[in-house]
Formats: C-alpha cells, sequence, structure tokens
C-alpha cells in the first residue's frame, strides 16, 4: 500500500504506524503479535475491564480473578535467589484490611522501583494467585493513581500488554482510533438483515464499544451481554453457522438413492428382534427413515449415551437399506470394537439371508482378496471393519449407506474420503459420548441430529464408588465376591508400561500378581501392543464366559458390550478425563444384573481430579457428564474474553454462550432456506462475506 503520512483517511487495511500515536517504532512492536492493520488493532480486543467504582479491599481478593485495587506502598525488599543471583523484587502494599506482595522476577524497566514513594497509593491491576499458601500478584501492573483521576467511576479496557507496552498506552493509542471511527468505512453485512431481527447493535458501534463500554452496562459486561459483546459473539457464530448451512444444503442438493421401506417389512424385523426396542430408538429410526425417502443424501448424527442400543438401530437401517438393493459399510474405531459388531452382525443378518463380511487392517492377505472380490461383485451385503473399509482397493458395487459408529473417535471428514470413491451414500454417523449443545451444533453443525434419550429397561443403575488405594485389600474382597456370584470383572490400567516418571503400576505387572494370587480364577490380559487376532481370542472368550476377570488398557473403552460383566474396577481413575470414565463404565451395567464402578485413586489428588471424581458419582447421565467437561477444560474466565481460538472465534466461547449460537444458527438457516443462492439483493454483502470465508474455509462452494 502506497501510504504517507498525509493521508487523510484511516482504512480498515491501513498499516498500524500511520495511527496518530503509532509510528514506526511501535508499528514494529505491534508485528510481533500479528497486529498489522487499523482492523487488527480494533478487534484487539481487551481480556478484562477493569470496574473502578468498585472499592475492592484486599480481604475481597478472589485467587485468579481479575483484579484492580488500590494500595498504599509501603516498601521493597530485594532478594538474591539461589546461586543464579538473580533478583526478585517484593513490594508490599496494603490497605485497612490487611497486606498484599507484588512479585517481579524481572523488572519492567529498569528505573521502574524509582516510582514508588512510600505511603503514595497505587493502582495494582492483575489476576492474584496462590502462591506457598499466600495470595499475591505476580507481575501485575501498577499505575499511578494521580493520573487517573478523571476516569475514576469508569470502566476501564484492559489489554494484554505487548512487550513493555502496557494496557494503559494500548488503550490510549485505540482511544485515538476510535476517535476516527465515525470516519472510517466498514462493511456491516449484518446490519441490514438480521440485526434487526435478533436485537443487534451495528458492528461499529460495537466496535466502539468494546473499546470504550458504557457504564449503564457494567453488570451486563462482567455476564458477557452487554449489547456489544452480544453483537460480537453472535457474529462469530454467525459466519460459522452460515457455512454449516451452506453445507448442509448444499449436501441436500445432491442426488441420491431413494429408500422406502413397507409396513411388512418394519412388522418382519420387529418379530425378529429378541426384544422390543424401546421409544427412543423406534423415533429414531422412523427419522432416519424420514430421511432416507426424502431427496437428498442422508447425514444424520445419531447421539445415545452408552448401552442406549445404537448397533440394533443401525444394524436394522442397514437391512432396509440392503433390502432396496444396496451395500452398507459400517465403520467402528477399533478392532475389537468391529469384531464384536461382526459377531452381532452376523447373528442378526445371517437369519435373514444376507452376508456380512469383515475387513480390518490386519487382515490377512488372502482374506482381503476374498473380501475385496466379492465387495465388488455385490455378494456382500454389508462390510463391517476399521477405517481399512474406506481405504483406497475397497470398491463397493452399489454402496448406498456408510454407518460410522462412535465417530468422535475419527476425527477426519470421511464423507470427503468417501465421496472420492464415486457414487452418493447416505451418512449415518453414531456417538456414545453426548456432545455438549454446543459443541454437537458446532462440530456437527451440517448434520441432522437424532438422540436416543433412553435406555433399554430392566437396567439397574451403576453404583460409583470412589476410593484410596489404601481400600484396596477391600476392593478385591469385593471382586472375589461378584466372580463367586458367577459375574465378570474388568480391570482397567491407564499405562501398559512402566513409566519411571509417572509412576504407574502397568497392567502387565497387575495381571501378573493376580494371577499368583488368585489361582482359582481365570485372568486374561487385554492391551494395545497385542496382536489383533490375540485380542480378538480373548474379548471372544470373555464373551463366552471364559475368563472371570480381564485385566485391560483402555482399548475397551468404546463400545465393548459384556452383559455379564457387572464389576468395572479403574485405577488411578485421576488420569483419566470425564468422557472416557464415562465410557468405560459404560462397559457394566449391561445386563440385568446389578453393577458397580469403582474408581480407585492414587494419593495427592488435584482439586480438578476430585471434582471430575465426585461428578461420576453424582450421576451416570452422559450429558450430564458431558457438559462438566465442556466446563472443566474451558476456563471460563470471569469477565474475560476470547477462548475457543480454535473456531477462530474473536469472542465467543463454547462454555459460556450456547443461547447466542443457537440464535445465530436458527438465523443463518433461516437465511439460506428462504434464499438458498442468497440472491436477494438484501443479502449480497452477506453473499461476499460467506464466499469469502468459504474461500478460507475451502467448503464446498455455493450453487
Ligand atoms: P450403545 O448405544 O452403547 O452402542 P449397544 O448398541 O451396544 O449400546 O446396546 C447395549 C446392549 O443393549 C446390547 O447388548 C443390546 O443388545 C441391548 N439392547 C439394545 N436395545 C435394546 C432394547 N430395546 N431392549 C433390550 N436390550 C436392548
Ligand atoms: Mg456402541
Amino acid at each position: 500500500m502506497t501510504l504517507t503520512k498525509k493521508s487523510k483517511f484511516l482504512t480498515l487495511k491501513t498499516p498500524i504506524q500511520y495511527i496518530k500515536g503509532v509510528g514506526p517504532k511501535l508499528a514494529q512492536v505491534f508485528e510481533k503479535r500479528d497486529l498489522l492493520t487499523v482492523e487488527d488493532l480494533l478487534y484487539y480486543f481487551p481480556r478484562a475491564y477493569e470496574d473502578r467504582r468498585l472499592a475492592l479491599q484486599v480481604s475481597q481478593l478472589v485467587p485468579n480473578q481479575f483484579a484492580s485495587i488500590k494500595l498504599q506502598f509501603i516498601g521493597i525488599q530485594v532478594v538474591s535467589m539461589g546461586r543464579t543471583g538473580k533478583k526478585l523484587y517484593d513490594l508490599s502494599f496494603q490497605d485497612s484490611t490487611g497486606k498484599l506482595h507484588c512479585k517481579y522476577f524481572r523488572l519492567p524497566y529498569r528505573s521502574y522501583l524509582e516510582r514508588f514513594q512510600p505511603y503514595e497509593v497505587y493502582r495494582i491491576v492483575g489476576r492474584p494467585i496462590i502462591y506457598r499458601g499466600r495470595l499475591e500478584f505476580h507481575h501485575p501492573e501498577i499505575r499511578d493513581v494521580r493520573e487517573e483521576e478523571e476516569d475514576q467511576d469508569q470502566i476501564i479496557p484492559v489489554y494484554t500488554e505487548i512487550e513493555g507496552l502496557s494496557s494503559s498506552k494500548i488503550s490510549k493509542i485505540i482511544q485515538s482510533l476510535i476517535l476516527e471511527l465515525p470516519k472510517l468505512e466498514i462493511d456491516d453485512p449484518l446490519a441490514s438483515t438480521v440485526c434487526l431481527d435478533y436485537n443487534l447493535i451495528e458492528k461499529k458501534r460495537a466496535l466502539e464499544l468494546v473499546h470504550q463500554p458504557l457504564r449503564d452496562e457494567s453488570d451486563l459486561i462482567s455476564k458477557m451481554r452487554a449489547s456489544f459483546q452480544r453483537r460480537l459473539i453472535f457474529e462469530d457464530f454467525f459466519w460459522f453457522e452460515l457455512l454449516m448451512a451452506n453445507q448442509y444444503h448444499n449436501i441436500k442438493k445432491e442426488k441420491a438413492y431413494e429408500i422406502g421401506v413397507s409396513d411388512l417389512q418394519w412388522q418382519n424385523v420387529l418379530k425378529s428382534l429378541p426384544f422390543e426396542l424401546t421409544k427412543a430408538q423406534k423415533k429414531v429410526i422412523d427419522e432416519i427413515l424420514f430421511d432416507l425417502k426424502k431427496q437428498g443424501p442422508m447425514s444424520r448424527l445419531v447421539q445415545g449415551d452408552v448401552g442406549s442400543g445404537k448397533t440394533i438401530v443401525a444394524f436394522i437401517v442397514a437391512l432396509f437399506v440392503i433390502e432396496a438393493g444396496y451395500q452398507v459399510a459400517f465403520m467402528a474405531p477399533t478392532e475389537i470394537l468391529a469384531e464384536q459388531h461382526f459377531l452381532n452382525a452376523k447373528k442378526f443378518f445371517d437369519n435373514k439371508f444376507k452376508s456380512v463380511d469383515f475387513l480390518v487392517g490386519s487382515s490377512k492377505a488372502s482374506e482381503r482378496k476374498d473380501v475385496l472380490e466379492a465387495l465388488q461383485n455385490g455378494q456382500t451385503h454389508l462390510l463391517i471393519g476399521t477405517h481399512a473399509l474406506i481405504e483406497d482397493p475397497v470398491v463397493f458395487k452399489k454402496l448406498g449407506l456408510v454407518i460410522i459408529d462412535e465417530q468422535h473417535r475419527f476425527g477426519v471428514n470421511q464423507r470427503a474420503q468417501l465421496k472420492k470413491k464415486g457414487g452418493n451414500p447416505h451418512f449415518l454417523v453414531m456417538t456414545a459420548t453426548p456432545i455438549p449443545r454446543t459443541l454437537a451444533l458446532t462440530l456437527y453443525g451440517d448434520f441432522d441430529v437424532s438422540t436416543i434419550d433412553e435406555l433399554p429397561p430392566g437396567r439397574t443403575p451403576i453404583v460409583t464408588h470412589v476410593v484410596g488405594e489404601t481400600k484396596k485389600n477391600q476392593v478385591k474382597k469385593f471382586i472375589l465376591d461378584q466372580v463367586l456370584l458367577g459375574r465378570q470383572a474388568y480391570i482397567v490400567y491407564p499405562l501398559i508400561e512402566e513409566s519411571e516418571k509417572l509412576d504407574l503400576k502397568n497392567a502387565q505387572d497387575e495381571y501378573e500378581k493376580l494371577v499368583q494370587e488368585w489361582p482359582q480364577l481365570k485372568i486374561a490380559l487385554l492391551h494395545g501392543r497385542m496382536k489383533p487376532f490375540e485380542k480378538e481370542e480373548i474379548m471372544e472368550s470373555f464373551r463366552n464366559g471364559q475368563f472371570h476377570i480381564l485385566v485391560s488398557t483402555t482399548v475397551i473403552e468404546v463400545g465393548v458390550d459384556v452383559h455379564n460383566a457387572t464389576l468395572m474396577l479403574i485405577e488411578h481413575a485421576e488420569r483419566f478425563g470425564l468422557s472416557q470414565l464415562h465410557q468405560l463404565r459404560g462397559r457394566v451395567g449391561r445386563g440385568q444384573h446389578k453393577s458397580h464402578c469403582i474408581l480407585m485413586t492414587g494419593y495427592a489428588l488435584s482439586e480438578e481430579a476430585k471434582f471430575r471424581l465426585s461428578i461420576m458419582q453424582e450421576t451416570t447421565d452422559g450429558f450430564k457428564i458431558a457438559e462438566a467437561d465442556l466446563e472443566l477444560r474451558g476456563p471460563g474466565d470471569f469477565l474475560g474474553s476470547r477462548q475457543s481460538g480454535d473456531f477462530g472465534f474473536k469472542m465467543a466461547s463454547l462454555t459460556r454462550d450456547v443461547e447466542l449460537l443457537e440464535l445465530a444458527r436458527e438465523a443463518a438457516f433461516k437465511i439460506l432456506q428462504k434464499d438458498p443462492h442468497l440472491l436477494d439483493l438484501k443479502y449480497k454483502a452477506i453473499k461476499n462475506e460467506l464466499l469469502k470465508r468459504q474461500e478460507k474455509a475451502q467448503l464446498v462452494q455455493i450453487g
């Protein structure tokens, strides 16, 4: 860009150095944070707001919560640390409620300490932490109060410092930019379209307020619902959901096999089942059948808690697709699970004269050849396997439906991979990890979602116990009791090999110990390093009741279904995440006998680990657990902003903003439903922006 200092007009793309108060030198500092243009700076949002109306006191400080507090300076202690002789600067402050230390391990600049006068009052801004049992600030920003008198009762934005450029300096620069804002041209495709319907302020106004918030909104700001926050969060989600909506409509526009199912077919299936389907299962099958009949390929996510009976739903749908003359691919994330599905499928399909086959990465070359041949000439109706199914040499004659079990374990876009194989199969993905609604709407935004929200009858709830390692002997006795009652047990360990660092017992060692201790019992060992056929053999024997106890790593985490297993002991449970614990616990409680899950913990649990385990004890509802999981992993900052960086959101948070996400989704889908090609002139700006973003996201082009 050829721009000189004389240029009167700023645009969004003007380099930062032409902003008042910024020269080439400062521009270089900003550049270190990739802040290059006027636009970048406008979007450099405050990390928090300092509410100066609150007269906060030392006794009211809360660990890790952003604070702004006025205190009297008492003195400095300089401590030399260890052999390195590095200095620690310990500044003490006080108010009537107590003393407070601010520590610097390096000084912001050389003469920093000269500014502090005894008994003067300073403002300290930052996040206090607990250090060696005491609440203190490390590297806070300290300001002279005298300088700030004029904005005594304002809400002040606090920016993340950049290379010694303090928040107040950044603020000054941005404030001067805000003065230019009225003259600046800022596209706002939502202004004349979505803003009215959803009560949103205009973008320019939002960008002004984010740096210069209104006092009236201070309470809303702390809830992230001030007018500018609503607008900016909504916008983050809106573009994301518009891409999703567009993708969705594009998929639906494609041609696909239309498959109808007669009442007679339904009746026949229902009659052949060993149990009655739950209402929820029937409802979900109905939703799927509706998709299959409709124009355009299905893309549907079925979510249902562990044990809710997703497999049979998939089998029934597969049967209908096969009866209509097509082939079905059924993919599972592990060989163990694929094998289990294969065995079940044979029972289900054999007596219906449909042929089922099996293909995994470790299938022998000769077998593989036969499998592929039968598939290609259409002899095989249903092929079950792992990721091997969608790899190159696998050719179907007429693939009508792809089912993916435990979709969250794959993490790649299989649809894109499958497309390369030609044809346009229906797509059914299943997940047992209930996803919080926000994540479902983002990760699976272009899917229709069905939920199996009911467990088959006759299940007794699993009782969960959290116990320390000191209770090991009682736990063992409990296992023995269960086994003597004729039940089976899993014992799961986090690691297979000894790791000095983590000091975890490994499954192998424990297995050997147990074998010696209980020579009268049949105990098996299963871990990820075994050959696939070994694993399958062991699982098969366990399923048939030939082992009392299965000592295992997390290879059994998903899908494994053995009704007679009623006890799940998880060692070092504190090492597992919530959803993993929930999945593992879901391996029991699958038959009519009462089941137990014992979460055994090592020593010195972190607060977070304790919380995780307490959730497990409180609820078996996978959705609640998923919400808690998301809550735990997202920091949920008070007065903060910006996380969920993975999605490129500037302000939105997936843990906090679910209702705005739903609104934005509604808005996006509504627009595309009304005007799929965005031909209406009033959508022109939206269309342009969509195209831009699409290019970035490399998604399907709009038609
Ligand atoms: P998940 O949803 O975790 O994949 P599965 O499909 O493995 O669950 O089903 C768990 C168990 O419940 C299986 O043994 C299955 O046969 C059984 N099951 C499924 N549906 C019903 C039902 N309606 N009534 C009784 N048992 C059922
Ligand atoms: Mg399953």
